[in-house]
């Protein structure tokens, strides 16, 4: 799929043309405090299928598996753009939130549903897992 975003302010732009190799929502809560809802909504593409432009910040952190995150944001709005994560070194995390077709997200699976606020439910009928899936 032809793929492109961008943060709310367009100073971060990002285009590709690659099929996800996942779409997951996350509950886990660095997510739920870092997208302003009550989950963050991520396609991970291979890194080098996805050109991003403009200057990001970057935040780091661990995951609950352990693992160092760093989620990038535009310094001038705010807006959550991407992520990665130390375990998939290959991958890049596209937040669905920032895409300009939101619709080309399509959720697969659920992880940290245990900690999902009762505004946000899971989506029934998606493959829920109430941590980190078993390979983290
Ligand atoms: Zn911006
Ligand atoms: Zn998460």
């Amino acid at each position: 799929m032809r793929v492109s975003g961008q943060c709310l302010c367009g100073a971060v732009r990002y285009r590709g043309d690659a099929e996800p190799q996942f779409q997951v929502k996350c509950y886990c809560t660095d997510c739920r405090k870092s997208s302003a809802a009550g989950h963050a909504a991520m396609m991970g593409f291979a890194r080098e299928a996805i050109e991003v432009k403009g200057e990001v910040k970057e935040f780091h952190s661990k995951a609950d598996s352990g693992n160092g995150v760093m989620r990038a944001f535009c310094p001038t709005c705010g807006a959550g753009v991407y992520a990665k994560n130390a375990a998939m070194p290959t991958m890049i995390f596209l937040r669905a939130s920032t895409l300009d077709d939101p619709d080309l997200f399509s959720p697969q699976l659920v992880v940290y549903a245990s900690r999902a606020p009762a505004w946000d439910p899971v989506n029934q009928g998606l493959q829920a897992f109430a941590e980190s899936p078993p390979r983290g």
